[in-house]
């Protein structure tokens, strides 16, 4: 994921469009699971800023995840918007590290990349906008109920047939020894 700033490269203010696409996005991050045929496409700009390069745009994928009641795979569609700094490592003569950005200029605190020769590398940054994006637990709708402990039944498509008997017999003495009391005490007063 390469981006050639070479025709850019002595025009400060000028820009060009990021229009790239991994195909195979489990290769280029493992650390998630992506949706079956899912895509990474990063598109945006790259603008000279004269101090170095500020690429900026979105990455859209779709990731998949187990919902967290009901187990079933929920495909979840990502878009996260990126801005990043790159500086070339043979610029000047001040070494390129982010506290040499951020002495700089109080707008470049954030995390400088530095590159050399005539492409920025947008994979890490890309890779970190997807981790940082993932939620930590997914559902697949608000209102999954879920699956049945005891058989599984996925409890969304209605009541299950164990959970109701199981519940009777369990509870069906105690509601009569209840309705028994409630009846004695009705009668007392
Ligand atoms: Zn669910
Ligand atoms: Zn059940």
């Amino acid at each position: 994921m390469r981006v050639n700033v070479g025709p850019i490269r002595r025009q400060r203010g000028a820009s060009l469009p990021i229009q790239e696409r991994v195909d195979s996005p489990e290769r280029f991050l493992d650390e998630v699971e992506f949706a079956p045929g899912a895509t990474i496409d990063v598109r945006g700009q790259v603008t000279n800023t004269g101090k170095g390069f500020l690429a900026e745009g979105t990455i859209r994928t779709e990731l998949q995840f187990q919902c967290a009641r009901c187990l079933k795979p929920v495909r979840w569609p990502l878009a996260v918007s990126f801005c990043e700094r790159f500086r070339a490592e043979d610029d000047g003569h001040k070494p390129v590290s982010p506290f040499a950005a951020a002495e700089d200029d109080e707008e470049e605190a954030d995390e400088v990349h530095s590159f050399s020769g005539d492409e920025l590398d947008l994979a890490p940054a890309v890779r970190e906008q997807i981790l940082v994006a993932v939620p930590m637990k997914a559902v697949c709708t608000d209102d999954c109920r879920g699956i049945c402990p005891t058989c599984g039944a996925d409890l969304s498509d209605g009541p299950c047939s164990c959970s109701e008997p199981a519940v009777d017999i369990r509870l069906a003495p105690l509601a009569e020894w209840l309705r028994a009391q409630e009846e004695h005490n009705g009668g007392a007063s």
